[in-house]
């Protein structure tokens, strides 16, 4: 069977990256798709594992060249998801995680009506802003800026087929777990177990 492409967006500062991490370790069939950014590296960061790096000409070239699944400007930058690495996963029976804003979510809503769409929040804004808060990186305004677009993803979240809360790790991925499971039951997908002949 084909795997399950899921959408998993939320804000700055509720802990996505963790839960796509806890979700890795419970199985070796769920992947993570890796974005193309115009973004300059952080420490972190290794390319063609958390980015493919790419200049500003070498963006465009590949949005030439009909590369991208989806592809959107947050916070100045430029990011993309290749359909390729996507679609050769997703045929070797592996799930797919996009790990990308709104703006990208809602264009692969549109153009793969089967990808499951997931949005994840935390237990309360006020929660949110104590974590962006904790983080210790970002001053005053920065902070206001990522709340305001923590306040316009939000906006966004009913058009997702699920909202999760990440109040702890463990329990969030429990439920993320459980829609990949729902999902690989739905009817379209088992009615060859309705034949009477095999
Ligand atoms: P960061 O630069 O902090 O790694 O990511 C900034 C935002 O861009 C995050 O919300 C992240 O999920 C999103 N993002 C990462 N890759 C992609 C992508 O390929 N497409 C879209 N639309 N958003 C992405």
């Amino acid at each position: 069977m084909r795997g399950t492409l899921l959408i998993f967006s939320g804000p700055s500062g509720v802990g996505k990256g963790t839960v796509v991490k806890e979700l890795r370790r419970r199985s070796d069939r769920i992947r993570l798709s890796v974005s193309a950014t115009t973004r300059k590296p952080r420490p972190e960061d290794v390319e063609g594992v958390t980015y493919y790096f790419k200049t500003m000409e070498e963006f465009e070239a590949m949005i030439g060249r009909d590369e991208f699944l989806e592809h959107a400007v947050y916070s100045g930058n430029r990011y993309g998801t290749p359909a390729g690495p996507v679609d050769e996963l997703l045929d070797a029976g592996c799930d797919v995680v996009l790990e990308i804003e709104v703006q990208g979510a809602l264009q692969v809503m549109e153009r793969r009506p089967d990808a499951v769409s997931v949005f994840v929040t935390a237990p309360s804004f006020a929660e949110l802003e104590r974590r962006l808060r904790g983080r210790g990186d970002t001053t005053g305004a920065d902070l206001e800026r990522r709340l305001r677009t923590a306040r316009t993803e939000y906006a966004l979240a009913p058009k997702y087929d699920y909202i999760v809360v990440n109040d702890r790790v463990e329990r969030c991925a429990d439920e993320v777990m459980a829609i990949l499971t729902a999902d690989k039951c739905r009817a379209k997908y088992r009615l060859d177990l309705l034949k009477e002949d095999d």
